[in-house]
């Protein structure tokens, strides 16, 4: 499907992109699993703080969260005290075609459970044996939106200021999508998708729904809407990404 001022993606660019800004940022760099478009990359840097994970790309059609991440890294946003773990482009050949699934027609964010395509059961079984992270923190985009909203799993105490405060961060480019229902969930309050820690298909669980799992208490998964400009997509992802690092 061909869309209206499409914006398009320069995958082949990305990775050395990334790459240059990370190592200078002090990130070292491990090969997941290569495809026919390149390897799915993880990028760590060890602290003694909390530990964020931080996940990009694993729809091939929503650059913004990509681009987002690149855009911190190269504005020195990844304070040293905090154990960083990024993954900016999870599905290397979805993102070249510029498709949401990957080369084989899976639906990489469906499939932590059944772990049937080679990116997801390299990926799961690389976090399952690593320390589980304090926060997840997750950057999609949605085609069917006007607005900007996020889902929340929390294992913990609940506490709205963070939702709120994210929220509040991203109103300059975008207002909080509004309700009663947002990508076929009743909305707790406007932009704001209070998700249980269960998937909505029983064996189609997405990476946040795979990290609940693991024990991770805190997840928030960012949806920008894709027929906005670049632009602004990716600088609403870049502050929600702040304003959950200093929430949290
Ligand atoms: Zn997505």
């Amino acid at each position: 499907m061909v869309r209206a001022m499409e914006f398009l993606f320069d995958w082949p660019e990305f990775l050395p992109a990334f790459e240059r800004v990370g190592k200078h940022a002090g990130f070292a760099s491990e090969i997941l699993v290569e495809t026919d478009a390149g390897p799915l990359v993880v990028w760590r840097r060890l602290g003694n703080g909390r530990r964020v994970y931080l996940s990009a790309g694993i729809h091939g059609d929503e650059p913004a969260g990509p681009l987002a991440l690149l855009e911190l890294m190269r504005a020195g946003f990844f304070a040293c005290d905090t154990d960083w773990t990024i993954c900016p482009a999870l599905n290397p050949t979805g993102l070249a075609n510029a498709c949401r699934d990957n080369a084989q027609g899976t639906d990489l964010n469906r499939d932590y459970r059944l772990q049937r395509s080679r990116e997801v059961t390299a990926h799961a079984a690389w976090l399952a044996a690593r320390a589980v992270p304090d926060l997840f923190v997750s950057l999609h985009e949605d085609w069917e939106v006007s607005g900007f909203y996020l889902y929340e799993i929390n294992l913990g105490a609940d506490d709205p200021r963070r939702a709120h405060g994210i929220i509040d961060a991203v109103k300059p480019w975008f207002p909080p999508e509004a309700g009663p229902e947002i990508d076929g969930h009743l909305a707790r309050e406007e932009g704001w998708i209070f998700h249980e820690a269960e998937a909505d298909v029983p064996e189609g669980w997405p990476e946040a729904i795979f990290m609940a799992k693991l024990g991770c208490p805190l997840s928030f998964t960012f949806e920008t809407p894709s027929h906005e400009a670049i632009a602004a997509r990716v600088a609403a992802q870049c502050a929600a990404v702040r304003a959950a690092c200093r929430v949290f």
